[in-house]
Order: structure tokens, then C-alpha cells, then sequence
């Protein structure tokens, strides 16, 4: 009976790094495939001592149904960060709980999209939105990066000659290609979207994992209002949780509301008052301190690693935070035929073809360095540049 298939589904890929985690799960592989938090930066102890006082003080009320905007002062906590971070004038009726900032792409994707609509991405952009956006069956205006940001007289052009929906952008180290936009490109960026009135879905899942402390201003914040910024706690507490949100201006918050309330009625209520007693009771911003300088030193020791053993026509990124350094290959050497070699010597990269909404990247690759020891990057990275060698020799 597959006939009865939707079109929707049958004309949405599977996420290739879900497959890879499938593989990479054998504990013989160093993977740098996936994106997963060091689990020794997961306060295990903190999160269970919350548990257990959510548990005993009111444990009936948090096991119980709860309202879909989610639980009042975790919103209330999120719109202060945003007050105090990034001088943005939102309050706790602008945000709403999601099962992961995941969830948002597909609630938003429900408030604006139908069959044929077209969604201007980042090129390359982040795979699991494209797969979001696809249930919607959208198609893509893929818009290229340089370091500073989209590449804005690409974007005026599609601006001009087509009629999208929205942008979906990641400003903070991009995922998969680590850039963050430069200050003027946000406010230019900001400027001409609003212009065509436009609306930025603003992924900022790794706003908090910036190295150098920084926070910087997202791009809704030049958009008088109207930005529509995604945060996620699965870098920072813990991503099993399911923890994210959405902050949007009332009258799309109005239209996400009914979309989330046809999901899943609310986001796990349990995790969300085990969180915001975790943040009531602990000191979040020396953890997450904590985490970026992990981050750094895996990142410095990976680039090392590639400075020491990778021929000079493989460029790589210096990551200045983030979870990723995203790779370009020499001319002739394909990301598959590599990733295909390493994992016969048990390293798992990741081909950046996925990342492209209209196909190309061949010749890109992303590693992931945040959850590997020291002893596992060096080793891989020299087991990539050996059958990188191979590969161009044989
Ligand atoms: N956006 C980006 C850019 C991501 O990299 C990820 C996860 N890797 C997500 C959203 C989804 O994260 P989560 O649902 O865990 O918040």
C-alpha cells in the first residue's frame, strides 16, 4: 500500500549525519562525523540534583500537562538573556518552548509555507533545516557565504527576481562552515530584508559557543522587531533534554502558537522545570565559560594537526567557535570517495554535499572536533591526510 505515501514524505531525503551516528556508534571509530556535545562537559550530577528537588517540592504539578507557550519563568529566564545580552526589547510573551530549536524549523515552516514556496538559504546551509523546510515541499534560493556573511549583491538579485517566503540564516558560527557574519554584513543584511519585507529566521544554536565571549548583536536586532531568532540549550545543558525556543514578534508568535499546539500540544514539561531549577541553582554562564575553552583547545588541537599533516591545497577554517572545521579539498578529490576510504580505517567524517540545496560541494568536508580527546583528533586527522595521500595517488 505504499502508494498512500504523501508526496511530502516521499520527496524528503533521510538526514544523512542520523544514518552516519547509526555507524559511528561503534566505539572502534573516532567520528568527527556527527555534532555532539563532549559529554564530559554535561553537568550529569547538576541536572539530576534539579530533578530530584523539582521531584519532591511540586513533582505532581511537573509531571501534569501544561500550557503550549511553556513554563513561565524558563520563558521569563530567556527574554532577560536577551534583554541583558543583546539589548533586544522582548519579553516572556515573545518567547515559546520547543522540543529542541529542531522543532522551530518545522513550526515555522508549518506558519509559512506551502507546497512550492521558495526559502532563501544559506549556500552551504544547515541540512537539518533543508530536510525541515522540505516536509513543506519548498524549494531553495541558495544565496553563497564569504567571510563576512551572505554574499549581499547574490541576495539582491534573488530579491529581485523571485518571491520567497523567508531567509534562514545561521549568524554565529555557521553550521557547516563556521563563518559568522561581520557587524555591518547583519545590519546591511538586516536592512535589505526588511526592505522587501522579508522575514529572518535567525538560527542562533551557537550564539553561546563563540570562544572569545563575545555576543553579538543577532541580526534581528536591526530589524525593528521583526526577527525571528531560534536558541537552543542541547550545546550548553544538555541536547537529550530537548530544549529550545522560539522569540518572535506577537503576531507570528499568534500563528507559531497554533502550529506548535497541533504538534505536540506543549514541550516536555518535566524537562523544562528540571532546567529552570538547574539555572535558578547554578551558575550557567561559568559553565558555559567552561565549555568554549574545551572547544578552543580541541579546535587548536585539530588545526594543528592538519597544519602538521594536510598538503597545502586543503584549505580548512580556523574556528572561532562553534563545533566545526569545515574543509575544501583539493581539485579531483571527492568528499565521498574520502569519507568511503577513511571509514574503512575507522574514521567518520562528513562529505559536505548534504549542505548544498541544489547539490555541488563535492570537494567539502566538515569535521566535528567537540567531542573527541586529544589523542583521537591527532589520530584521525593523520589517518584523513594518509588516505587523502592515497586516494591522490592511486
Ligand atoms: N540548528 C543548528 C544550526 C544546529 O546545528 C542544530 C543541531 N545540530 C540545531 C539547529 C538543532 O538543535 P537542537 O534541536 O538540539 O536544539
Amino acid at each position: 500500500m505504499n502508494h498512500r505515501y504523501s508526496e511530502r514524505i516521499c520527496s524528503t531525503q533521510k538526514s544523512f549525519i542520523r544514518e552516519i551516528l547509526k555507524v559511528t556508534a561503534n566505539p572502534e571509530i573516532i567520528s568527527f562525523a556527527g555534532g555532539l556535545p563532549n559529554p564530559n562537559l554535561i553537568d550529569d550530577e547538576g541536572i539530576q540534583k534539579a530533578a530530584a528537588a523539582v521531584l519532591k517540592e511540586d513533582g505532581k504539578t511537573a509531571l501534569q500537562y501544561s500550557t503550549t507557550e511553556g513554563h513561565p519563568p524558563l520563558r521569563e529566564w530567556i527574554a532577560e538573556r536577551y534583554r541583558i545580552r543583546y539589548g533586544l526589547t522582548v519579553d516572556a510573551d515573545n518567547i515559546l518552548i520547543t522540543n529542541g530549536s529542531q522543532q522551530c524549523l518545522d513550526l515555522v515552516g508549518k506558519v509559512y509555507l506551502d507546497k512550492g514556496d521558495a526559502v532563501i538559504v544559506e549556500d552551504p546551509g544547515y541540512l537539518g533545516a533543508i530536510q525541515s523546510f522540505s516536509m513543506f515541499q519548498a524549494t531553495y534560493l541558495p544565496v553563497p557565504l564569504d567571510e563576512e556573511g551572505p554574499d549581499l549583491d547574490c541576495l539582491t538579485g534573488v530579491l529581485e527576481t523571485s518571491s520567497a517566503k523567508f531567509m534562514y540564516g545561521i549568524p554565529n558560527s555557521q553550521n557547516p562552515s563556521g563563518i559568522t557574519y561581520s557587524e555591518n554584513r547583519r545590519r546591511d543584511l538586516a536592512s535589505e530584508l526588511c526592505e522587501h519585507e522579508i522575514p529572518f529566521l535567525e538560527d542562533d544554536a551557537y550564539g553561546e559557543l563563540q570562544f572569545d565571549g563575545v555576543a553579538r548583536k543577532p541580526v534581528s536586532a536591526y530589524m525593528d522587531g521583526e526577527g525571528i531568532l531560534t536558541g537552543s540549550f542541547s550545546k550548553i545543558f544538555s541536547p537529550g533534554m530537548r530544549m529550545g525556543w522560539v522569540c518572535a514578534p506577537d503576531a507570528v508568535m499568534e500563528k507559531i502558537l497554533i502550529a506548535k499546539q497541533a504538534s505536540d500540544l506543549h514541550s516536555n514539561y518535566l524537562s523544562q522545570r528540571i532546567l529552570a531549577k538547574y539555572l535558578e541553582e547554578n551558575d550557567i554562564d561559568a559553565h558555559i565559560a567552561g565549555i568554549n575553552k574545551e572547544y578552543r583547545k580541541r579546535a587548536e588541537w585539530m588545526v594543528s594537526k592538519m597544519d602538521k599533516c594536510f598538503p597545502d591545497d586543503v584549505h580548512y577554517t580556523r574556528p572561532t567557535g562553534g563545533m566545526f572545521v569545515w574543509l575544501t579539498l583539493p581539485e579531483g578529490v571527492s568528499s565521498g570517495e574520502l569519507f568511503e576510504a577513511a571509514l574503512k580505517r575507522n574514521v567518520a567524517i562528513l562529505p559536505g554535499t548534504p549542505f548544498y540545496a541544489d547539490g555541488g560541494g563535492n570537494s567539502t568536508v566538515r569535521v566535528n572536533f567537540s567531542n573527541s580527546d586529544k589523542e583521537e583528533i591527532e589520530a584521525g586527522i593523520e589517518i584523513v591526510a594518509d588516505v587523502l595521500d592515497e586516494i591522490r595517488n592511486s
